[in-house]
């Protein structure tokens, strides 16, 4: 009795020192015994990318505290926000029950930082409507851009939605009199109100609002897996909440409502709360077109 019960005793041991030695291998990923459970793995990791990949069926995956919607075909994505750590740590649970970890080197990006320095100091006292409208507003997009669907379209390779010259870029920053200001997250590009705004990719319309306080004309299409796409600044939304659009259909028209300086589109991207660089799913803009 005693023999068997130490013997059992021994075996979670030894299957404890087996795991340890499983991470070390599929980190080090040179000596790997084991089958993978990737079956492919597409992104660079870097700050402020989508990372897509193919699990073998029946594997969950984990990541950020997240439980990681996996497709019955295995399709996964995840985010990396602007100033994701250097490491990247992945768990997987093959459908044996084993478990892996997986870790990345993450590329950290440096940002288009721009300090302005004495300015007057302006003492506006925010009006408290606005700041209520405004907090509301932001809580509303905040829930459009927690659906979690099963929609595939993440899959798809992302177009540019118009074609322009970029004015923003993601992750920029202001720092005025050493205060810092909120991020920029979008790409921005300037085009005349009224030009015709295209869906990157397919997807369903989770939020259309006509004019919020910030971002004006605000429409998110989520693609699937908790990646979504958010316009603002729209003069006019041509789609429906609920509505499934097509890569290229025509969306919004390009307005400057909202707290915009003048016409242009801002497109954000976010895998839940990881705010993404459209940028890198979509490779440069061409000028011939
Ligand atoms: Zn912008």
């Amino acid at each position: 009795m005693i023999n068997a019960w130490r013997f059992g005793a021994l075996r979670v041991l030894f299957r404890g020192a087996c795991s340890v030695l499983l991470t070390v291998l599929s980190v080090s990923a040179v000596s790997e015994t084991v089958e993978s459970p990737f079956k492919s793995l597409d992104g660079e990791w870097a700050q402020g990318t989508i990372v897509r990949g193919q699990v073998r069926p029946g594997t969950e995956i984990q990541f950020l505290d997240r439980q990681v919607r996996v497709s019955d075909s295995g399709h996964f994505v995840i985010g990396l926000g602007r100033d994701f750590e250097p490491e990247a740590r992945l768990l997987t649970r093959a459908p044996d029950g084993e478990e892996r970890e997986h870790l990345f080197e993450v590329r950290q990006r440096e940002y288009r930082i721009q300090r302005v320095d004495g300015v007057p100091q302006q003492t506006v006292t925010p009006d408290p409507e606005q700041v209520k409208r405004s907090r509301e507003e932001a809580a509303q997009a905040w829930r459009a851009r927690q659906v979690e669907t099963d929609l595939l379209d993440f899959t798809e390779t992302f177009v540019w939605p118009l074609r322009g010259r970029i004015t923003g870029v993601y992750g920029s920053q202001r720092i005025f009199n050493g205060e810092p200001r909120a991020p920029h997250f979008g790409v921005d590009i300037a085009a005349p109100t009224g030009t015709p705004v295209r869906a990157p990719a397919a997807g369903v319309v989770t939020l259309t609002h006509p004019d919020m306080f910030f971002s004006g004309g605000t429409l998110i299409v989520d693609h699937g897996h908790g990646l979504s796409s958010t316009f603002i600044h729209l003069h006019k939304i041509l789609v429906e909440e609920g509505e499934r659009v097509a890569q290229g259909d025509i969306i919004a028209e390009v307005g400057a409502t909202g707290r915009a300086t003048g016409p242009h589109l801002d497109w954000r991207m976010n895998w839940f709360d990881q705010r993404v660089d459209p940028t890198f799913l979509v490779g440069p803009m061409d000028d011939d077109d």
